[in-house]
């Protein structure tokens, strides 16, 4: 008999009539993640997924990777053991010795699919916790506030003992909620506003602006990299990179020096709404914070986002650099960001840029450019990288 992985959903379950779509979303997410690990049979319940190994699987890599899954609010692995009290208790006394041994007090709850199990629930829950308090007599049996909760679960074929639930990655399954298009450089927030983005459901199209040779080869494989490491939570992913070099002499040779920055973000968000619009995407994601730097008053932000009409969603519009770094290193993403490469955006970069710009004024200076051909050409020398889920 195989141990199983079970995830207990988590906001699917308050989403009424959507709920099933919500759940086949997370069921086939599931199953292309265990794809690596082995072959498993993989099922919802009463908005619990059970992962159920078929043959020679990885069960540690797949608990591992379930653990990145969106839509999941908490998981945790189970041993399995013939349908009879007395072997279910010898099983919980053995397995959950760690658990055990932590806590101070503790409550077994039963569940029973197979009614012709000779024990109801309460019976089987009172059986099984007293064996359990001979076992480990220093912790004490606690049925309102235990530290611990034993799940011992009968069903068709077998009995599982449930392990203590770890954290699962929350949000909802990738996919659920819609499409967005993420503006993604190589620093440390934009990963981390993707993250966020794709924890609501949201599938993600990654643009990257490459002003090679100004960046070099190593900046855009950075970027590819920072990809990669999202793909275990956001699933496969393809990166658009597109050409800027152009767009940025231009704004340089034409534009006065303090308009550099709000200049070339107006165009940014002109070609990620064109890709957005070319993909049925819904909205522009970008990695801005109030205050950050001069390009990220909520003056400049007006202006930049004047050239779209897409919502453009600012995940970390709000926090705290502190906490945006700590998400990164949660995520996996830091290490990578913080490698010294050039950006875009600090290529030409402005000695004085304007704070708050006006509208008109911007508009009457971008008058020196041919914005539209400009757009075009940079949207026609896209170059797309596909990224497998690794
Ligand atoms: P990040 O750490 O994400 O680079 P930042 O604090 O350095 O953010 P800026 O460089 O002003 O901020 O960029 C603001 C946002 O614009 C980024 O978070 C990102 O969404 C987008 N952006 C900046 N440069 C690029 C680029 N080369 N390609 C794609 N998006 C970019
Ligand atoms: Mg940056």
């Amino acid at each position: 008999m195989n141990d199983i992985i079970l995830l207990k959903m988590g906001e699917i379950v308050l989403k009424g009539l959507n709920k099933k779509k919500f759940e086949q979303r997370l069921l086939s997410n599931v199953k292309r993640r265990l794809q690596a690990y082995g072959r498993f049979h993989v099922y919802a319940v009463q908005s619990t997924v059970y992962i159920e190994p078929e043959g020679d699987c990885d069960m540690d890599g797949a608990f591992e990777a379930m653990q990145k899954v969106f839509g999941v609010a908490s998981l945790s692995r189970a041993a399995a053991c013939e349908k009879d009290p007395d072997a279910i208790a010898r099983r919980a006394i053995a397995y959950l010795r760690d658990d055990m041994e932590t806590v101070a007090s503790f409550k077994v709850e039963s569940k029973r699919s197979d009614k012709r199990f000779p024990m109801n629930s309460i019976e089987l829950s009172r059986y099984v916790g007293g064996l359990l308090s001979e076992a480990y007599p220093d912790v004490r049996v606690d049925v309102h506030e235990p530290e611990l909760t034993v799940h011992l679960e009968v069903r068709d074929f077998a009995a599982y003992v449930h392990a203590a639930p770890v954290k699962g990655a929350g949000g909802m399954p990738v996919g659920s909620n819609g499409t967005a298009v993420t503006l993604l450089s190589g620093g440390i927030d934009s990963p981390v506003s993707s993250w966020m983005t794709c924890r609501r459901g949201i599938h993600l199209i990654p643009v990257h602006f490459f002003s090679f040779p100004y960046t070099s080869e190593a900046a855009k494989e950075k970027v590819v990299e920072l990809v990669r490491l999202l793909t275990p939570w956001c699933g496969r992913l393809t990166l658009e990179v597109v050409p800027f070099t152009h767009i940025q002499e231009e704004i340089r040779d034409k534009c006065p020096e303090e308009f550099f920055t709000v200049i070339m973000r107006r165009f940014m968000m002109r070609i990620a709404e064109k890709i957005a619009r070319y993909n049925g995407a819904a909205a522009l994601v970008t990695g801005e914070n109030v205050g950050q730097v001069a390009s990220q008053t909520m003056e400049a932000m007006a202006v930049t986002e004047a050239v779209c009409t897409l919502p453009v969603l600012r995940p970390l519009v709000c926090m705290d650099k502190q906490d945006i770094i700590e998400l990164a290193r949660k995520i996996g993403t830091f290490d990578t960001s913080i490698l010294p490469y050039e950006d875009c955006c600090t290529v030409f970069t402005p000695r004085h840029p304007k704070t708050k710009p006006h509208l008109a004024e911007v508009e009457a200076v971008e008058a020196a450019l041919d914005v539209e051909t400009l757009v075009q050409e940079a949207f026609d020398g896209i170059e797309r990288i596909r990224v497998e889920l690794s």
